[in-house]
Protein backbone atom coordinates (compact mmCIF):
# COMPACT_ATOMS: atom_id res chain seq x y z
CA UNK A 1 0.00 0.00 0.00
CA UNK A 2 1.67 3.56 -1.05
CA UNK A 3 0.32 6.68 0.70
CA UNK A 4 1.63 9.65 -1.42
CA UNK A 5 4.00 11.82 0.40
CA UNK A 6 2.05 15.14 2.48
CA UNK A 7 4.52 18.02 2.04
CA UNK A 8 6.00 18.85 5.21
CA UNK A 9 4.91 21.52 7.13
CA UNK A 10 8.09 23.58 6.67
CA UNK A 11 7.65 23.20 2.47
CA UNK A 12 4.13 24.17 3.00
CA UNK A 13 5.26 27.43 4.89
CA UNK A 14 7.89 28.34 2.53
CA UNK A 15 5.26 27.97 -0.59
CA UNK A 16 3.09 30.38 1.16
CA UNK A 17 5.72 32.92 1.68
CA UNK A 18 6.66 32.98 -1.95
CA UNK A 19 3.12 33.52 -2.91
CA UNK A 20 3.04 36.21 -0.99
CA UNK A 21 6.37 37.99 -2.35
CA UNK A 22 4.48 37.06 -5.76
CA UNK A 23 1.48 38.67 -4.97
CA UNK A 24 3.43 41.65 -3.44
CA UNK A 25 5.93 42.33 -6.56
CA UNK A 26 2.68 42.04 -8.48
CA UNK A 27 0.91 44.81 -6.75
CA UNK A 28 0.38 48.47 -7.70
CA UNK A 29 3.16 50.93 -7.78
CA UNK A 30 3.43 52.62 -3.99
CA UNK A 31 4.56 55.89 -5.49
CA UNK A 32 4.26 58.29 -8.28
CA UNK A 33 6.25 58.29 -11.30
CA UNK A 34 8.93 60.74 -9.89
CA UNK A 35 9.86 59.11 -6.46
CA UNK A 36 10.31 55.93 -8.57
CA UNK A 37 12.58 57.41 -11.19
CA UNK A 38 14.61 59.27 -8.10
CA UNK A 39 14.57 55.75 -6.56
CA UNK A 40 16.12 54.31 -10.07
CA UNK A 41 18.40 56.85 -10.65
CA UNK A 42 20.26 56.77 -6.95
CA UNK A 43 20.44 52.98 -7.48
CA UNK A 44 22.84 53.56 -10.24
CA UNK A 45 25.19 55.16 -7.71
CA UNK A 46 28.69 53.06 -7.00
CA UNK A 47 27.85 51.34 -3.25
CA UNK A 48 23.91 52.05 -3.50
CA UNK A 49 21.75 49.00 -4.47
CA UNK A 50 17.93 49.28 -4.87
CA UNK A 51 17.53 49.16 -1.02
CA UNK A 52 19.48 51.65 -0.34
CA UNK A 53 18.55 53.39 -2.67
CA UNK A 54 14.91 53.51 -1.65
CA UNK A 55 16.28 53.59 2.00
CA UNK A 56 18.26 57.07 0.90
CA UNK A 57 15.23 58.69 -1.09
CA UNK A 58 12.96 58.07 1.95
CA UNK A 59 15.40 60.64 3.63
CA UNK A 60 15.30 62.84 1.09
CA UNK A 61 11.23 63.25 0.90
CA UNK A 62 11.30 63.47 4.84
CA UNK A 63 13.70 65.89 4.88
CA UNK A 64 12.50 67.98 1.96
CA UNK A 65 13.79 71.27 2.93
CA UNK A 66 17.16 70.56 5.18
CA UNK A 67 18.14 67.75 2.27
CA UNK A 68 16.21 67.15 -0.75
CA UNK A 69 16.30 71.06 -1.73
CA UNK A 70 19.58 71.83 -1.05
CA UNK A 71 20.69 69.20 -2.40
CA UNK A 72 19.00 69.56 -5.84
CA UNK A 73 20.22 72.64 -6.19
CA UNK A 74 23.97 70.94 -5.80
CA UNK A 75 23.29 69.04 -8.37
CA UNK A 76 21.92 71.79 -10.66
CA UNK A 77 24.98 73.48 -9.73
CA UNK A 78 27.32 71.27 -10.09
CA UNK A 79 25.76 70.37 -14.23
CA UNK A 80 26.16 73.83 -15.05
CA UNK A 81 30.08 74.42 -13.88
CA UNK A 82 31.88 71.44 -13.62
CA UNK A 83 34.67 71.01 -16.15
CA UNK A 84 37.24 69.00 -17.17
CA UNK A 85 40.91 70.68 -16.69
CA UNK A 86 42.49 71.11 -19.94
CA UNK A 87 45.67 70.96 -17.92
CA UNK A 88 46.19 67.79 -15.97
CA UNK A 89 42.47 66.21 -16.87
CA UNK A 90 40.88 66.18 -13.27
CA UNK A 91 37.05 67.97 -12.52
CA UNK A 92 36.23 71.32 -11.14
CA UNK A 93 33.96 74.40 -11.17
CA UNK A 94 37.40 76.85 -12.60
CA UNK A 95 39.44 75.66 -15.17
CA UNK A 96 42.38 75.62 -14.82
CA UNK A 97 41.29 73.26 -11.94
CA UNK A 98 42.09 74.75 -8.48
CA UNK A 99 45.33 72.55 -7.89
CA UNK A 100 47.03 73.52 -11.33
CA UNK A 101 46.14 76.95 -10.49
CA UNK A 102 48.28 77.15 -6.30
CA UNK A 103 51.28 78.62 -6.74
CA UNK A 104 52.15 76.62 -3.63
CA UNK A 105 52.67 73.89 -5.33
CA UNK A 106 55.66 72.20 -6.79
CA UNK A 107 55.07 72.28 -10.37
CA UNK A 108 58.37 70.28 -11.00
CA UNK A 109 56.48 66.93 -9.73
CA UNK A 110 53.61 65.38 -11.55
CA UNK A 111 51.88 62.39 -10.11
CA UNK A 112 49.62 60.41 -11.91
CA UNK A 113 46.68 58.85 -10.98
CA UNK A 114 44.03 56.37 -12.29
CA UNK A 115 41.14 58.50 -11.35
CA UNK A 116 39.57 61.64 -9.41
CA UNK A 117 39.31 59.86 -6.16
CA UNK A 118 42.82 58.56 -6.34
CA UNK A 119 43.87 61.89 -6.43
CA UNK A 120 41.64 63.23 -3.70
CA UNK A 121 43.13 60.02 -1.61
CA UNK A 122 46.47 61.88 -2.18
CA UNK A 123 45.07 64.87 -1.57
CA UNK A 124 43.31 63.70 1.90
CA UNK A 125 46.73 61.83 3.16
CA UNK A 126 48.55 65.08 2.73
CA UNK A 127 52.16 63.83 1.52
CA UNK A 128 52.96 65.19 -1.36
CA UNK A 129 52.66 68.79 -2.31
CA UNK A 130 53.18 68.58 -6.12
CA UNK A 131 50.60 68.94 -9.31
CA UNK A 132 48.32 65.85 -10.26
CA UNK A 133 47.47 64.50 -14.00
CA UNK A 134 44.41 62.08 -14.29
CA UNK A 135 44.21 59.49 -16.75
CA UNK A 136 40.38 58.77 -16.33
CA UNK A 137 41.21 55.13 -16.49
CA UNK A 138 44.02 52.87 -17.11
CA UNK A 139 44.56 50.14 -20.59
CA UNK A 140 42.37 47.56 -20.65
CA UNK A 141 43.08 46.16 -24.36
CA UNK A 142 40.09 43.79 -24.05
CA UNK A 143 37.78 46.26 -23.16
CA UNK A 144 38.66 48.54 -25.81
CA UNK A 145 40.46 51.13 -23.82
CA UNK A 146 43.80 51.86 -25.58
CA UNK A 147 45.82 54.88 -24.86
CA UNK A 148 43.87 57.24 -27.03
CA UNK A 149 40.91 56.48 -24.52
CA UNK A 150 42.88 57.86 -21.99
CA UNK A 151 44.88 61.46 -21.07
CA UNK A 152 48.04 60.74 -22.11
CA UNK A 153 49.10 63.29 -24.83
CA UNK A 154 48.94 65.97 -22.61
CA UNK A 155 51.07 64.04 -19.85
CA UNK A 156 53.94 63.53 -22.55
CA UNK A 157 53.65 67.13 -23.55
CA UNK A 158 53.13 68.65 -19.28
CA UNK A 159 56.58 66.19 -19.02
CA UNK A 160 58.29 67.62 -21.66
CA UNK A 161 58.32 70.94 -20.40
CA UNK A 162 61.54 72.52 -18.89
CA UNK A 163 59.96 72.86 -15.35
CA UNK A 164 58.97 69.28 -14.70
CA UNK A 165 61.74 67.11 -13.22
CA UNK A 166 60.18 64.25 -11.83
CA UNK A 167 56.76 62.16 -12.88
CA UNK A 168 55.20 59.69 -9.92
CA UNK A 169 53.03 56.92 -11.55
CA UNK A 170 50.48 56.18 -8.62
CA UNK A 171 48.73 53.90 -10.17
CA UNK A 172 46.96 50.87 -9.07
CA UNK A 173 48.79 48.06 -8.41
CA UNK A 174 46.93 45.64 -10.68
CA UNK A 175 47.30 44.15 -14.04
CA UNK A 176 45.91 46.90 -15.75
CA UNK A 177 47.42 49.26 -13.66
CA UNK A 178 50.75 48.12 -13.84
CA UNK A 179 50.96 47.42 -17.56
CA UNK A 180 49.63 51.09 -17.69
CA UNK A 181 52.39 52.40 -15.88
CA UNK A 182 55.14 49.96 -18.08
CA UNK A 183 53.51 51.88 -21.35
CA UNK A 184 53.56 55.48 -19.89
CA UNK A 185 57.23 54.59 -18.65
CA UNK A 186 58.29 53.58 -22.06
CA UNK A 187 56.37 56.55 -23.64
CA UNK A 188 58.73 59.31 -21.02
CA UNK A 189 61.62 57.90 -22.21
CA UNK A 190 62.52 59.72 -24.81
CA UNK A 191 61.83 62.98 -22.38
CA UNK A 192 64.89 62.05 -19.94
CA UNK A 193 62.51 62.87 -17.17
CA UNK A 194 62.66 60.86 -13.73
CA UNK A 195 60.08 58.56 -13.59
CA UNK A 196 58.70 56.61 -10.04
CA UNK A 197 56.00 54.78 -8.83
CA UNK A 198 54.80 54.04 -5.58
CA UNK A 199 56.48 51.69 -3.03
CA UNK A 200 54.82 48.47 -2.47
CA UNK A 201 55.07 45.73 0.25
CA UNK A 202 53.88 45.78 4.20
CA UNK A 203 51.46 48.29 4.59
CA UNK A 204 51.21 50.03 8.15
CA UNK A 205 49.83 47.63 10.85
CA UNK A 206 50.20 45.15 8.90
CA UNK A 207 50.53 41.36 10.09
CA UNK A 208 53.04 39.20 8.17
CA UNK A 209 50.72 36.12 8.92
CA UNK A 210 47.76 37.88 6.96
CA UNK A 211 49.23 39.48 3.67
CA UNK A 212 48.91 37.47 0.57
CA UNK A 213 52.18 35.93 -1.28
CA UNK A 214 52.34 38.72 -3.93
CA UNK A 215 52.47 41.49 -1.35
CA UNK A 216 54.83 39.57 0.79
CA UNK A 217 56.72 39.12 -2.33
CA UNK A 218 56.80 42.91 -3.60
CA UNK A 219 58.38 43.37 0.36
CA UNK A 220 60.94 40.79 0.34
CA UNK A 221 62.13 42.64 -3.47
CA UNK A 222 61.80 46.22 -2.23
CA UNK A 223 63.65 45.69 0.65
CA UNK A 224 65.88 48.50 2.13
CA UNK A 225 69.02 48.54 4.52
CA UNK A 226 68.36 49.84 7.72
ZN1 LIG B 1 44.33 70.79 -13.32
Amino acid sequence: MSRRRQPSRAHKISRAATEISKERRMSKRIAGPEIERLIQLLARLPGLGPRSARKAALALLKRREELLVPLSGALAAAVESIVTCPVCGSLDTVAPCTICRDERRDRSVIVVVEEMGDLWALERAAVINATYHVLGGHLSPLDGIGPDRLNIATLIERAGSEDVKEVILALNVTVEGQSTAHYLTEQLAPTGIAVSRLAQGVPIGGELDYLDEGTLAAAIKARKRI
